[in-house]
């Protein structure tokens, strides 16, 4: 902008100033055209007496008429045009005649004036241009349209010049005086009219008014002032007579001074306005620049810690994999997931805020651990991603330690001190995988495992793993089917009472044939439904079958099992009303069996889910006691009707002096406060006679039963001849005693 500003400016200069120089050499032409034409105009004067019969006839080298000469020449061309000198010169060019300053003078006064005018008189004698500058003859291209004169045009010859004469400025001409009638007059060299007009203020005014050419003046001195041009005045030979003034119209006045500087002040102003602009645009794009780098970081980073998010990371997995230079026997670029165990526990307990406190406080630890060209993620809830490059096989190993020592400290949030585990996934690129799908699904899957092997753990990736992986994704897809196919049954397993020795309840246990597979176990399908969300409708489906089934046995405690997920997923007590309206189910017979896992994530909503289980009628047992938490707050906050020890505590009592003081004080406690214990798993007679020593009132197990088919109960419990406690301290018991199944004796 600037710079088509210049040149706008600098074009309309150059167009006012080339306009007023224009202007000025048209004037300066006009002026020189003034002059040539009063040349040709004293010319004229001349003609008019110089071309005439009389003239060469009177005036002669024997005589001349001087008072013709006076009357027709000298007076007649100074009185009339105005000349000032008059001379008249014979064929050798000596003077005749002399007129000057009014008055008839000696011819010879002429000599006076021979080298000012030799010049012009050899020009027009010889038909050449002499060492005077050379002018258009105005005055013969006017002489064309005459038919008298045309004689006297032809023979006769003439010049003019401007030049100085006297040292002043003056028009001079010659023209020879030749007969206009009678030619024959004419003879030999013509006699040679010469006048002389100082060029004067009168003179210059009269140019002047007829150029309307105002304050046109000749003065020695150049003229000053505004729009007042001036230039030498040099006569034609060369003499420098003063300088020509005058006012030049200057067209381009009005462009140079007045649109010029508007001009000036819009380029001025265009020129703000655009710099002030530019800075605007360049300030709205810096801030959309800015903007643009904020959100292209907020779509790869997570809000909540800082850190990259997921697609961030995925990206930075395929440029390391790509360009990584990775190697089975060198470089390696190792993937973990790091989950935060019980995270959910946390949140549900200690509010989202502090989870979210949780998780910014753990981003933190662990960007503190990482050693430069680690990169970490968040991949969203409590999972991070920590990807590093390893020089070696050991690599991953050494950022596991890592990871884990960073969950050493306790954290502090709120001003309190928390412990917080974590289970880490850990794959490898080429070992485990070459594509970032693969890498990240494997350390995925080791993940998992190390959740399953119990958290607060770092697992590698294997081969196993991922088979195991498709093992439990084939058996999950079957189990879909597996309902619809009628590949799912119950069996039960008889209870029996210490005090009667008879059976008086069973256990619903689930069963699946699997057509190719065969007897696919309840501890391996059960985990996999509870984690692809199946479980509601396999739970639902297993109190619906157990519910008709009790009818059969309408004298036993029937037992089922219900997952955490469960409680969870599903409205229990409207399941269980509709079981009873549908069945006939009486609650009162029917035992719901649930482990510690349903109490630890006891919220107020599994509360009243028991509580309003009980009041319907139905029993409760908690399961697998001893194992898992154990902690006898639950007992105390929730009244189970039945303790079932879990069958390590049985199997361990004749080995083990704690499992027998461990049995012995919860069937104690549990009579305190009322409840039925039962000792899950007793394969003996010993340990039979043992749990019923210890004081539990019910025995479960191999030596009384395995799990039967539900038509195989009714003819069991028939067949089933009572058990017989033992007394009261009867010391031979705590010999070991391999006694046989009953069931099978
Ligand atoms: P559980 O509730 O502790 O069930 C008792 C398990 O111990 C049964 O295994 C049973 O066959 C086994 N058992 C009984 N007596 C003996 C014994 O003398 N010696 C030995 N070694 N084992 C004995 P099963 O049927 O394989 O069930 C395993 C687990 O699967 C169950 O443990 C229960 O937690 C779960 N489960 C089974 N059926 C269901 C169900 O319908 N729903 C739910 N949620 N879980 C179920
Ligand atoms: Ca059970
Ligand atoms: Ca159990």
């Amino acid at each position: 902008i600037t710079f088509f500003g210049i040149l706008l400016l600098a074009i309309v200069a150059f167009a006012g100033w080339s306009a007023n120089r224009a202007a000025t050499e048209t004037e300066a032409a006009l002026l020189e055209n003034a002059f040539n034409q009063a040349i040709a105009s004293v010319l004229d004067g001349q003609k008019s007496v110089a071309w005439w019969d009389d003239a060469v006839s009177k005036i002669s080298d024997e005589h001349v008429d001087l008072e013709f000469t006076d009357s027709n020449f000298g007076v007649f061309l100074t009185e009339t045009y105005g000349h000032n000198e008059v001379y008249i010169l014979n064929g050798k060019d000596q003077p005749l005649y002399s007129y000057a300053e009014e008055e008839r003078r000696e011819p010879a006064a002429f000599e006076a004036r021979r080298e000012d005018l030799t010049s012009l008189i050899f020009e027009v004698r010889e038909g050449r241009t002499s060492n005077l500058r050379g002018r258009p003859d105005e005055f013969g291209q006017s002489q064309t349209n005459y038919k008298v004169l045309a004689g006297a045009v032809k023979l006769a010859r003439w010049g003019g010049h401007i030049m100085s004469v006297d040292g002043r400025p003056a028009v001079v001409t010659a023209i020879t005086i030749v007969p206009n009638v009678d030619l024959s007059l004419h003879r030999g060299v013509p006699n040679l009219l010469i006048s002389v007009i100082y060029i004067n203020d009168d003179f210059i005014a009269k140019i002047s008014r007829a150029l309307l050419m105002p304050e046109l003046k000749l003065s020695a001195e150049p003229a000053r002032g505004r729009a007042i041009v001036s230039q030498r005045f040099v006569g034609d030979d060369g003499i420098d007579v003063g300088n020509l003034s005058w006012e030049t119209r200057r067209p381009g006045h009005v462009l140079l001074t007045v649109i010029l500087p508007l001009v000036a002040c819009g380029v001025l102003g265009a020129g703000i306005l655009s710099n002030q602009m530019f800075k605007r645009l360049r300030h709205a794009s810096e801030e959309l620049a800015q903007r643009e780098a904020k959100s292209r970081h907020a779509s790869r980073h997570d809000a909540l810690s800082g850190l990259p998010n997921r697609m961030h990371m995925l990206e930075k997995v395929d440029e390391w994999l790509a360009k990584g230079n990775l190697s089975p026997n060198g470089r390696r670029a190792v993937a973990a997931y790091v989950d935060i165990d019980k995270f959910k526990d946390i949140n549900d307990t200690l509010g989202h805020e502090t989870g979210d406190k949780l998780v910014r406080a753990v981003a933190e630890r662990l960007r503190s651990r990482l050693r430069a060209g680690d990169f970490i993620a968040r991949f969203g809830g409590d999972e991070f991603t920590i990807l590093c490059l390893a020089e070696d096989e050991q690599g991953g190993k050494r950022l596991a330690e890592r990871i884990s020592a960073a969950f050493t400290e306790p954290f502090s949030i709120d001003g309190q001190s928390m412990r917080v585990k974590a289970s880490i996934g850990i794959a490898m690129a080429p070992d485990h995988g070459t594509t970032t799908d693969e890498l990240m699904r494997h350390a995925d899957i080791a993940l998992y495992d190390a959740k399953r092997q119990g958290r607060d753990r770092a697992i590698f990736f294997t081969a196993d793993m991922a088979r195991d992986v498709e093992t439990r994704r084939a058996i999950e897809v079957d189990l879909r089917a597996a309902i619809e196919r009628n590949e799912l049954r119950l069996q039960y397993q008889p209870i029996v009472s210490c005090r009667t020795g008879e059976i008086v309840g069973a256990e619903a246990l689930l069963r699946w044939r699997h057509p190719e597979r065969g007897e696919v176990p309840p501890t391996t399908f059960i985990p996999i439904a509870e984690d692809s969300g199946f479980m509601a409708t396999l739970g639902t489906w297993m109190l619906d079958r157990a519910a008709r089934d009790t009818k059969r046995w309408p004298d036993l405690d029937i037992a089922v099992n219900l997952s955490p997920l469960q409680f969870r997923q599903t409205d229990l007590p409207k399941i269980m009303k509709g079981l009873v309206d549908a069945h006939g189910l009486v609650p009162q017979r029917f035992v719901l069996e649930i482990t510690e896992g349903v109490l630890l994530e006891a919220n107020a909503s599994t509360t009243s889910t028991l509580d309003a289980l009980q009041a319907m009628g139905f029993q409760t047992a908690l399961d697998d006691f001893g194992t898992g938490y154990s902690s006898l707050v639950y007992l105390c906050n929730f009244k189970f009707n039945k303790i079932k020890i879990d069958r390590s505590f049985v199997t361990n009592a004749s080995s083990s002096e704690t499992s027998r003081a461990i049995v012995q004080s919860v069937a104690s406690l549990g009579r305190g406060l009322g409840m039925e214990i039962v000792a899950e798993g007793v394969e003996t007679e010993y340990q039979a006679q043992l749990m019923s020593l210890f004081g539990c009132t019910e025995l479960q197990g191999y030596y009384f039963s395995r799990p039967v088919e539900v038509e195989q109960l009714s003819a069991l419990i028939t067949k089933f001849k009572p058990w017989q406690a033992p007394a009261l301290a009867r010391p031979a018991l705590i010999e070991h005693t391999s006694g046989q199944s009953k069931a099978s004796a």
